[in-house]
């Protein structure tokens, strides 16, 4: 099948998920006209691929990395969750990172990298997630050309609908190779830091700065 066919799966937004995941067949037909094109990008920039042993097969191995990796979130289905229950009615403030971000810029296709931060204020009678499937969640969200500002939002507002805590908060801090390696070229040690709230932590001035102190903390142990 044409991918050009499946007109609404154009429609969507740079950082959000197609209708349906794609099979691993329809990814495969994605990733050959997708080489086709960089094939001819690659004409255009005058990098003769077809004879220069170090780009012969980069159109492809490219074609493949976007597929495969750096969009994979809009391509799968979001992570399974396992859940457990909250046996010892556990209602207290838990703050789980650095969780490792890797993403790329929607505006110039360059690397975010950094470190995400997420506290959750479970429901006493709700469940609560295995401590992986936060670092997958992570992981799905930011496989998409995103900006910070909506990245921290999806993983969030992800994690709210899915286990229902009491309060949640995301925080990300990560370096954009957009403006370290291009544009004003700063150093690789400026970052961006935003956080969101969600809940009974959005409306508490007290677990906003729990929150923080814990990632502080987290920030120092991990260096
Ligand atoms: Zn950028």
């Amino acid at each position: 099948m044409n991918i050009h066919s499946r007109d609404l799966r154009l429609a969507r937004l740079c950082n959000e998920a197609l209708d349906e995941p794609m099979t691993a067949a329809e990814r495969e037909i994605m990733i050959g006209e997708a080489a086709q094109k960089l094939e001819e990008l690659f004409d255009v920039l005058r990098i003769d691929h077809r004879n220069d042993h170090n780009t012969r097969d980069t159109p492809r191995r490219v074609a493949k990395m976007y597929v495969e990796e750096i969009l994979q979130g809009r391509y799968t289905a979001p992570p399974a969750i396992t859940e457990f229950d909250n046996v010892q009615a556990y209602d207290q403030l838990l703050v789980t990172g650095p969780i490792e971000l890797r993403s790329t810029c929607a505006h110039h296709l360059l690397p975010i990298y950094g470190a995400a931060y997420i506290g959750i204020l479970p429901a006493a009678e709700g469940k609560i997630i295995g401590l992986s499937k936060y670092d997958r969640i992570v992981e799905h969200f930011a496989s998409r050309l995103q900006i910070q500002e909506e990245l921290v939002k999806q993983i969030g507002q992800y994690i709210m609908d899915v286990t229902k805590p009491r309060g949640l908060a995301v925080r990300i801090c990560a370096v954009h190779m957009c403006k370290t390696q291009r544009g004003v070229r700063a150093s690789r040690r400026s970052r961006m830091v935003n956080t969101y709230y969600w809940g009974e932590i959005a409306a508490s001035a007290e677990l906003k700065s729990e929150f923080l102190q814990e990632c502080a903390a987290l920030v120092l142990n991990a260096e």
